[in-house]
């Protein structure tokens, strides 16, 4: 037999994963180091003998959309249901996006180095992606970026705020200037906000009509769900019709429409959960500017840093000989160096922290 070929694009695409190893301490994957309160696990529980099993779900998956808008009218009180598409991860809205506005013939453009998937996914759908380097300070240069979109007329451009991997959240005007320069060539801005809870601002407040922007948020880092799959965009009513058109018919299962929903109900103390995190974000942040490494600000639950003297993939190892497990970003273009570790519970920061100072030792 002679294998059937997978498309001439694919065959050179090595695969996307993340490494696991068997630790103690897992600070590797941005995922929120604890499970979700109890008493959602109860009510989920007692809400799923409700759930028609027999039958298909619906397909709208209005009130799981709904209860979504209304948690993020606090950013934009024009948003209701028709604003917001979810998907089975934002890497599925992601996925979706990009097929409804990206694929043959057409261009995605990127800003490197981010979250790899970006154009992982957008090449997956057979888009062009066009990958534009960030500035040496690790934010988006402007004016490159719209002399870029001018020449490059992509259909789609992707940028991630706070940025995974750097940590860093894009300046407001930044994103602004994009805006404009995609209404002026017909494209998309997608603003991926996996992080957007943890950074001081979001611009879903931006998110209207007349704007071609959608910001993109997840289950899996805020709301301690990364099991459950399941992510959302917010963005204009004519781009959720869209996506409603391209996405497979009930895509979103009964269960998972459930789960997300009860999960809005515990909001208050998912705020508390982040204000934590936040809060140790900032403890993990000055114990490395005390060491002999590089940090980059960070508006995530995550941390960039590169080791002044010592190679980080020796540092990660030794960190793994502890039973502590970081992100080496050694290899990846533009993080020569780096590694990037997750914020965890306070023992497992703590934990961090001590070891890393016994390696790479102080400033
Ligand atoms: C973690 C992450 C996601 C989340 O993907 P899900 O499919 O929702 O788990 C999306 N974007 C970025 C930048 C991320 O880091």
């Amino acid at each position: 037999m002679t294998r059937p070929q997978v498309r001439a694009d694919l065959a050179l695409m090595p695969g996307y994963h993340s490494a696991q190893v068997d630790v103690e301490v897992r600070l590797n994957t941005n995922e929120a180091p604890e499970p979700p309160p109890e008493e959602f696990q109860q009510q989920l529980n007692a809400c799923m003998r409700d759930i028609a099993w027999n039958r298909y779900p619906d397909r709208m998956a209005t009130v799981l959309r709904s209860a979504i808008a209304q948690i993020e009218q606090v950013h934009n009180a024009e948003l209701t249901a028709s604003n917001v598409f979810a998907a089975n991860g934002s890497n599925e809205v992601l996925q979706t996006i990009l097929l409804a506005y990206g694929g043959f013939g057409r261009k995605a453009m990127t800003f490197e180095p981010t979250y790899a998937l970006h154009s992982h996914i957008a090449k997956l759908v057979g888009t062009e992606v066009i990958s534009l380097a960030r500035g040496a300070d690790m934010l988006i240069d402007t004016d490159v970026a719209i002399a870029e979109i001018a020449h490059h007329r992509p259909s789609v451009v992707l940028v991630c705020s706070p940025n995974n991997p750097t940590g860093m959240v894009e300046p407001a005007d930044t994103i602004l200037s994009l805006v404009e320069a995609c209404e002026t060539y017909s494209a998309l801005l997608v603003v991926d906000e996996a992080y957007g809870q943890f950074a001081p601002s979001s611009f879903l407040t931006r998110v209207s009509e007349e704007a071609p922007m959608v910001v993109n948020r997840t289950y899996s880092k805020t709301w301690s769900l990364a099991a459950a799959r399941l992510g959302y965009c917010v963005g204009p009513t004519w781009l959720v019709e869209e996506l409603y058109n391209v996405c497979l018919p009930y895509h979103v299962d009964a269960f998972k429409q459930l789960g997300g929903v009860v999960a809005l109900d515990f909001v208050d103390e998912m705020r508390d959960r982040i204000a934590g995190m936040v809060d140790q974000r900032d403890v993990v942040a000055e114990r490395l500017a005390a060491m002999d490494v590089q940090v980059w600000p960070s508006g995530a639950n995550f941390i960039l840093f590169r080791p002044n003297a010592l190679d980080a993939t020796d540092v990660w190892q030794r960190l793994v000989d502890l039973s502590i497990l970081v992100r080496n970003c050694a290899s990846w273009p533009g993080l020569e160096n780096c590694l990037r570790v997750t914020i965890g519970t306070p023992v497992e920061n703590q934990r961090f922290c001590d070891a890393l100072e016994k390696i790479v030792g102080p400033q």
